[in-house]
């Protein structure tokens, strides 16, 4: 059985996912999960970088305004220029550096 972290970086490797998405495809419940995703891929980013990886981030949208949020693996929870909590996702993806 590999490790959650390890199903995770198989995931990105393939395509880009937000963190809501990957809580639904490692079937992870509770109010916590999407957190936990997010501390994962914290670890996940510092992993990659001695392997030659790299985390790539495209940042969380807000859908009301357009406002491009900092590329960070956190979910922001309200637009600093509209104050709508109506936000896209960051989606996070692995390649090599190259
Ligand atoms: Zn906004």
């Amino acid at each position: 059985m590999m490790s959650r972290r390890a199903r995770i970086i198989n995931l990105l490797e393939e395509r880009d996912l937000s963190p809501s998405e990957i809580v639904l495809l490692l079937g992870l419940r509770g109010r916590g999960a999407r957190n936990l995703v997010l501390e994962d891929l914290r670890a996940i980013s510092r992993i990659l970088r001695r392997e030659g990886k790299v985390l790539l981030i495209k940042p969380a949208v807000c859908r009301k305004c357009g406002f491009t949020f900092r590329p960070e693996i956190k979910v922001p929870g309200r637009c600093p220029r509209c104050r709508s909590e109506w936000i896209e996702e960051p989606r996070f993806r692995i390649e090599d550096r190259g």
